[in-house]
């Protein structure tokens, strides 16, 4: 297949990329780098089956030749308020990236025949009332809160997805995708694994943001990489939950990073750095992924760290 890639120069984007590229398609890149780096899809350059284009995906996109999948990845992610990078100062860039860039990427795809996916997120769920997680589950989000910005647009970007599906008989994927982590995050983006294994690996104290006690559930890449492309190839058109089942808390996660690297400064708990809407309870339900698609994550969790390590070392000149 051809296949456009929205943040195409992102962490998740570029991974995409080459896991798409290895299967022997031929990929379109495309980014506008306001979160994301060259740096990432630099070792594509010289690919022939690779192209890249610098381009806003809120503005009208043209892609020269058919395409036969269109992968919408576009988006600021971080929710980290005092990260430039983080969609609390990127609050209209985020909300134009998933609602006119949802809208145009699904107009790419009605154009020119081609399947269509959308990277959803677990932020649809809020703050959830129900645990862990279920496709179901239609969330409990505050249309004005300090995460309305990427939750809402996120929440808009699946109703139009589906619209398409619907009305135009698009043949549409949406994938919600959990914490996730590993090579080519940005360190500087404030999400919790770059703080902490950054911190950890300079020695210093990790970061928890209030008691530790808020859960979440992390997946490595290359496992998230492999249940987006089983999602792509399968026929399912309702939204399908991607992440590592293994809900822990934060100072537990932060613990065993420590423990990991070896690093003696333990952790210090920061009250008022992530008030208002942190969701306090995070793990999804990944039946629905098991079983439409026979995936599973392989990674353990000390086997992801290892793995992301040798990255955090070079961009830290360690
Ligand atoms: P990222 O910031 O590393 O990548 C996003 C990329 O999109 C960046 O390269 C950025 O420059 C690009 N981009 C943003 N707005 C754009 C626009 N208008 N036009 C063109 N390019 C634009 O973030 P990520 O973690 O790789 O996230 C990628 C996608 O996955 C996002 O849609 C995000 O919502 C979703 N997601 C990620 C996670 C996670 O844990 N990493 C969890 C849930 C959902
Ligand atoms: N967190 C933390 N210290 C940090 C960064 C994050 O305690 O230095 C917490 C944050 O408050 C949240 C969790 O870690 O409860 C995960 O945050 P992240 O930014 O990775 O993403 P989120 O899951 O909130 O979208």
């Amino acid at each position: 297949m051809r296949i456009l890639v929205t943040g195409a120069a992102g962490f998740l984007g570029s991974h995409l990329c080459d896991r798409l590229l290895a299967e022997g398609h031929t990929v379109v890149g495309m980014d506008n780098f306001i979160t994301g780096s060259p740096d990432n899809i630099a070792h594509l350059a010289g690919n022939e089956r690779f192209t890249f284009y610098r381009h806003d995906v809120s503005n009208y996109i043209f892609v020269p030749a058919k395409v036969d999948a269109v992968m919408h990845f576009a988006s600021p992610a971080s929710p980290n308020p005092k990260s430039p990078y983080g969609y609390f100062n990127l609050p209209i860039q985020t909300m134009k990236a998933g609602a006119l860039g949802t809208h145009n990427t699904l107009g790419v795809a009605k154009a020119h025949g081609a399947k269509f996916l959308l990277a959803s997120t677990s932020e649809i769920y809020g703050d959830p009332t129900v645990h862990p997680q279920t496709e179901d589950y239609p969330g409990n989000v505050d249309t004005i809160g300090t995460r309305a910005v990427y939750d809402e647009a996120k929440r808009f970007a699946e109703a139009l997805t589906m619209a398409y599906h619907r009305y135009h008989n698009i043949d549409t994927r949406i994938v919600r995708i959990f914490n996730t982590y590993g090579p080519r995050m940005d360190l500087e983006d404030g999400r919790a694994l770059p703080n902490f294994l950054k911190q950890a690996l300079l020695g210093q104290p990790l970061t928890i943001y209030g008691r530790g006690d808020q859960t979440r559930s992390f997946c490595y890449v290359d496992d998230l990489i492999d249940g987006i492309v089983r999602l792509l190839y399968s026929d399912e058109h309702l939204p399908v939950n991607i992440g590592n089942a293994l809900e822990m808390t934060i100072l537990e996660f932060a613990q065993a990073i420590n423990r990991i690297t070896g690093n003696q400064a333990g952790e210090t708990f920061l009250a008022d750095e992530r008030s208002a809407r942190d969701p306090q309870r995070r793990q999804p339900d990944i039946t629905r992924a098991k079983t439409i698609l026979g995936w599973e994550p392989k990674v353990d969790l000390d086997e992801g760290i290892k793995r992301t390590i040798p990255y955090f070392k070079e961009k830290l000149g360690l």
